[in-house]
Formats: structure tokens, C-alpha cells, sequence
């Protein structure tokens, strides 16, 4: 693997887009990672080259058979200045897992982290830094081999592109409504539910905007054998405040990881909070909500941190989870991590990466 990041200047630089008026994923930096893998010399020629364009051959493994994983991560701009990634780590590692799944060859983990301190290092002007806001970062890999035939590319493509983002769910925190899937499903066991790649998102968006149409913001996606034990929301894992105790559903291979889940267990191990990862039945759900112990509901994602529910529906069901506001743990989970991220609160965890532009100090 090389271990030099060479760096293409743009010509020209691009204007900012109004910081009032970021959304999701919508404006991209001036400039992308982008590095090869082929099987004779593994991962080489990382690059940092102007955001545009690439070409692929129209036979890309890609394209026909979906051979792809990607990552979610941000970089926040804390009040004294400092850029800070959330466990980067924890990314990088995942990203491995969702490679061998897809057969995918495996990154150098530490080399590529390296390589997006020093893109986010460049791109640190459009760090947005009000509430709320960051700069997103989106690593994916591609199969880039130019052959019908069904098997494992022997070439692929990393590319990393930044977006700055306001809150992902606008700018108040309203809680979300949810559809609770019963026909479609979106992942099984021995499938590929715990990787974070493409095709388990190809395989939501039906159901997804059949929760819009019926006035829904998100699925809730139950087992794919059963259809009776809950799983994870639309892009977030989901988490339920039961009677004092919270509960979210245990990893069994269809559910995806998520670093913010994780963080919220660590948290809630941390202040003595009764965690539970298990096995929860929807029906058991909605019997606890109809004796009023369905206290909280939120999902965790990368992109929302904390968001909050306030309605689920299943078949004919549908119930008010608290008075319609973000409930008072909830909102803990959400200022304490926030405030972990943007370097206001104390990191006590050690979950916080600094990007020093010493480090990443690049050469033409
Ligand atoms: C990325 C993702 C999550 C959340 O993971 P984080 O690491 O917390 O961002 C949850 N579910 C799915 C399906 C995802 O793709």
C-alpha cells in the first residue's frame, strides 16, 4: 500500500453555500479522496483531487451487481477552533466488516483515516460550526471491473466526498413518525442486514415511500423471518424506554451497528442507566404502551444523533409515544453527544480525534 497522498489543486475554488440553508448532502467540497485497488498492487495511489465527475466503464461490477459498501461519519469545528472526528476508528473498522461481506479487499484502516484527516485538514473552511451542523463525510467503495460475468471485482475504487450538513431533520427537533413495516422486510440473518452497503438500501425505498404516502417519516423494519421481533429504523438503530429501563434490539447479523447506538450504550452504562440489547417483540411493545410504560422511543444515526419518535402505527395500531416533545432522556443522549462532538462538553470516553494540520501536512 502506498503510503503518499498526492495532492491535484483545483484551478478555481468554489462559493460557499449559505450556511442558513445546508440541508443533507446537498453541496459537495472542492475536493474528494480517491484511491485504486487492483489485484497486482492492492490499495495504491491515494489522491486528493478536485469533487467531480468519474468515469467507469458501463460493465462495472457496480453497476450490475452491486458490489459496494460505504460509510457516515462527521467532522465538527469546535468553539476554539479545533476540527474533531467522532471514533473514526469505529468507521474504519466497520467498513472492513461490510468489505469482507461483499467480498470486498480489506482497507488500511489507520492509512485511510489518515488520508481523511488530511482531505478534512484541506476542506477545513467549510466546516460549518453553528448548532447542529458539520461537515459529513461519505467513504465509499466501488467494484470498478469492466466484466459481466458474476464473480468478485479484481478492480475497485475508494472515493471519499464531503458535504457540509445542518441538522438532518431541520432545525427543530421534531419527533418522527413511524410506520411499522409488516409486509416488506429489509434484511435476514446470513444476509447482508449488518453491512452498510447499497443494496439494503435499494431493497427500503419501497417501503419507505409507502410510509410517506400513508403519512409516515420512517419504516420500522421487524425480523425477516417472523415478522415479529423489531430491528432498526429506515437509516437508525432504535432504542425503547421501558418502565426505567431501555431496551434496543440486540445485534444478530441483519442489524446494522451503529457507532451511535454503541455510544448511546456506553453513555447509558456510564451514568448507571439499565441498558438491555435483546431480542423485543413489537406486540410486547404496544402491550407496554397501552399500560403506559412506553416512556421514550428514539432512534441514533450518525446523521440525526438522537431523534426522537412520537408515533408508531402498526397494522391498526397506532400510539402517541409521550406528550409529542423529545423526551428527558432523549434529550440528555442528545446534548451529551453533541456536546462530546463539537468539544463543549468534557471527552470523557476518549471518543474525540483531533484533525492537526501538523500532521497532515501535504506535498504537491
Ligand atoms: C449507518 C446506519 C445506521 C446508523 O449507524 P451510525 O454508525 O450510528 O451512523 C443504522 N442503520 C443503518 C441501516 C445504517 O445504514
Amino acid at each position: 500500500m502506498g503510503q503518499q497522498i498526492a495532492f491535484h489543486k483545483a484551478d478555481q475554488l468554489k462559493v460557499k453555500p449559505d450556511p442558513e440553508h445546508l440541508g443533507f448532502g446537498r453541496h459537495f467540497t472542492d475536493y474528494m479522496l480517491e484511491m485504486d485497488y487492483s489485484v497486482d498492487d492492492g490499495w495504491h495511489d491515494a489522491r486528493i483531487v478536485p469533487y467531480g465527475p468519474i468515469t467507469l466503464q458501463p460493465a462495472a461490477t457496480v453497476f450490475h451487481y452491486g458490489q459496494e459498501v460505504f460509510e457516515g461519519m462527521k467532522a465538527y469545528r469546535a468553539e476554539d477552533g479545533r476540527i474533531l472526528l467522532f471514533r473514526p476508528e469505529m468507521n474504519m473498522r466497520r467498513m472492513n466488516q461490510s468489505c469482507a461481506r461483499l467480498n470486498i479487499p480489506a482497507i488500511d484502516e489507520a492509512f485511510v483515516t489518515e488520508a481523511i484527516m488530511k482531505l478534512v485538514d484541506i476542506e477545513k473552511d467549510w466546516i460549518p460550526s453553528k448548532p447542529g451542523q458539520s461537515l459529513y463525510i461519505r467513504p465509499f467503495i466501488i467494484g470498478t471491473e469492466s466484466f459481466l460475468g458474476v464473480h468478485p471485482a479484481e478492480s475497485y475504487k475508494l472515493i471519499v466526498i464531503l458535504s457540509p450538513v445542518g441538522a438532518y431533520f431541520g432545525d427543530t427537533v421534531n419527533p418522527v413518525k413511524i410506520y411499522v413495516e409488516d409486509e416488506y422486510v429489509r434484511a435476514v440473518r446470513g444476509g447482508i442486514g449488518f453491512a452498510k452497503t447499497g443494496g439494503n438500501y435499494a431493497a427500503s425505498l419501497k417501503a419507505q415511500s409507502k410510509a410517506e404516502e400513508l403519512g409516515f417519516d420512517q419504516v420500522l423494519w421487524l425480523d425477516g423471518v417472523e415478522h415479529k421481533y423489531v430491528e432498526e429504523v429506515g437509516s437508525m438503530n432504535i432504542f425503547f424506554k421501558v418502565d426505567g429501563e431501555v431496551w434496543t434490539p440486540a445485534l444478530n447479523g441483519s442489524i446494522l451497528p451503529g457507532v451511535t447506538r454503541d455510544s448511546v450504550i456506553r453513555l447509558l452504562q456510564h451514568w448507571g442507566v439499565p441498558v438491555k440489547e435483546k431480542k423485543i417483540s413489537v406486540k410486547k411493545l404496544f402491550k407496554k404502551a397501552e399500560k403506559q410504560k412506553l416512556e421514550e422511543v428514539f432512534g441514533t444515526g450518525t446523521a440525526a444523533v438522537i431523534s426522537p419518535v412520537g408515533f408508531l402505527k402498526w397494522e391498526d395500531r397506532l400510539i402517541r409515544v409521550g406528550n409529542g416533545e423529545i423526551g428527558p432522556l432523549s434529550k440528555k443522549l442528545y446534548e451529551t453527544l453533541t456536546g462530546i462532538q463539537t468539544g463543549r462538553l468534557e471527552d470523557e470516553l476518549g471518543w474525540m480525534q483531533e484533525v492537526s494540520s501538523e500532521e497532515t501536512a501535504v506535498a504537491d
